[in-house]
């Protein structure tokens, strides 16, 4: 494979820009070939600028779930942007989205929009700590929330591949009191609420992790984690930004039926564009300025272009409703498929795997929490993983990132990306 281009882009780009790239997992820092530097795409394929063509399995972490360049989203973007791209002033959009994720998201009453993952999940955790007037909050071990700083302890995947557990310039006062627990692990929640008596104000937690691979939670899990913050009076925050409208139509909190007090969103519900949203129970949404004291504003928050694309994607996704299985269905032949491919040459393989996300960690044992993620053969992911790409399937570089399948996988792509993997193992 030619990458002559992306490497002299790269090489320029770090001139210019840290590292190359506007966010670290970009970089393929840890993987044995170059970034593909993209310049288009359509369906589940992109090309990079060398010319290169790849089936697409990181779908822009998360948001593409219908493909590139999905021809109703890009209608509805040229549509709204004839009209002016951003007025810092309310618009019909932002109601119509907002009234759709409270329809379909099963604990949202009230929902604000903003600009990414992390403003969201930031500003859950100000809801729930202005609302329950205690600093404190729990979050698990390989969970990611964004990169705000209460976040960036023990948070998986950007982190744990480049071996860094937390970051320089998180002040220590901001660490203490994030408190971390191994995920999947109720007993340790229970220790950390007897430790901190009353002041625990939340848990914040992927309800599928996504940042260590894919991990599922476990029987009761969730239910778990609801019970204790119920008993506690702390509040309990879903982060679907990765698994909203992945897992399911009615996001993890559907599928699990467990309900959380806050919900974040990001990825899906933006279409590609840059949004995040966070909503939950009114009588606690209606605490946030101007409704009430917790501050948190944007300038571009529910900006009308990001608000259509949102809304496009939605009704794309809801217009069939077959599609939600349809993907899972490409998602399993594909996982099911590459673990008896790998078993065919003798390699332990796992794939975990829910809705269209999902996680290929090189073990035979099944992985639970962080501990068991780093625990797999991440050398021999990586090899995997630049071999896959010479063989034209772009798979996240890194073992503790996920998979994304979308409306674009069909049979064929699934059946290349299986010979593929056939080739790829018998050379491991
Ligand atoms: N929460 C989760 C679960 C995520 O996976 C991410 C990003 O990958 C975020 C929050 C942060 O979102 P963003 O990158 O849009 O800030």
């Amino acid at each position: 494979m030619d990458q002559s281009r992306s490497k002299e882009l790269l090489a320029r780009a770090a001139r210019v820009i840290p590292g190359g790239v506007n966010s670290p997992v970009r970089a393929f820092g840890a993987a044995h070939v170059a970034p593909p530097f993209i310049r288009k795409g359509e369906g589940a394929w992109m090309e990079d600028e060398d010319g290169n063509r790849f089936i697409d399995y990181i779908g822009s972490w998360g948001p593409m779930v219908l493909g590139h360049a999905y021809p109703p989203v890009l209608a509805a973007i040229r549509e709204a942007a004839a009209l002016g791209t951003s007025f810092g002033a309310p618009t019909v959009s932002e109601i119509e989205l907002a009234e759709k994720l409270v329809e379909l998201v099963p604990s949202v009453e009230m929902v604000r929009m903003v600009n990414s993952g992390t403003e969201a999940t930031m500003s859950a955790v100000r809801v729930a700590r202005g609302a329950t007037g205690r600093d404190k909050f729990i979050k698990f071990i390989g969970c990611y929330h964004g990169h705000g700083d209460a976040f960036l302890i023990e948070a998986g995947s950007g982190l744990a591949t480049h071996g860094a557990p937390s970051s320089p310039g998180v002040p220590v006062a901001t660490a203490q009191d994030t408190l971390t627990a191994p995920y999947n692990d109720l007993d340790s929640v229970e220790e950390l609420f007897a430790q901190n008596e009353g002041e625990i104000a939340a848990i914040i937690v992927e309800p599928v992790a996504g940042n260590m691979g894919c991990v599922l939670p476990n029987d009761g899990y969730l239910e778990g984690l609801r019970e204790i913050c119920t008993r506690e009076g702390a509040l309990l925050i879903f982060d679907e930004v990765m698994t909203g409208f992945r897992v399911g139509p009615q996001c993890a909190q559907g599928r699990f039926g467990v309900t959380p007090d806050l919900t974040t969103l990001g990825k899906v519900i933006g279409g590609g564009l840059p949004v995040g949203a966070y909503g939950g129970r009114k009588d606690l949404m209606e605490q946030v300025s101007p409704a009430g004291p917790i501050y948190q504003a944007g300038t571009l928050s529910g900006n009308p272009l990001a608000m259509a694309a949102g809304l496009a994607m939605l009704d794309g996704l809801f217009e069939d409703p077959e599609i939600f299985g349809r993907i899972e269905d490409a998602a399993n032949t594909l996982a099911r498929g590459l673990e008896k491919v790998a078993a065919s040459h003798d390699i332990p393989l796992r794939v975990q795997n829910v809705g269209s996300m999902g996680c290929i960690y090189f073990s035979d044992r099944p992985v639970e929490n962080f501990a068991d993620a780093a625990a797999t053969d991440t050398d021999r992911f990586y090899r995997f993983h630049a071999s896959m790409l010479e063989r034209g399937i772009y798979l996240a570089p890194s073992p503790y990132e996920a998979f994304f399948v979308g409306a674009g996988h069909g049979p064929a792509e699934v059946e290349k990306t299986l010979a593929a993997a056939g080739a790829t193992f018998a050379e491991l």
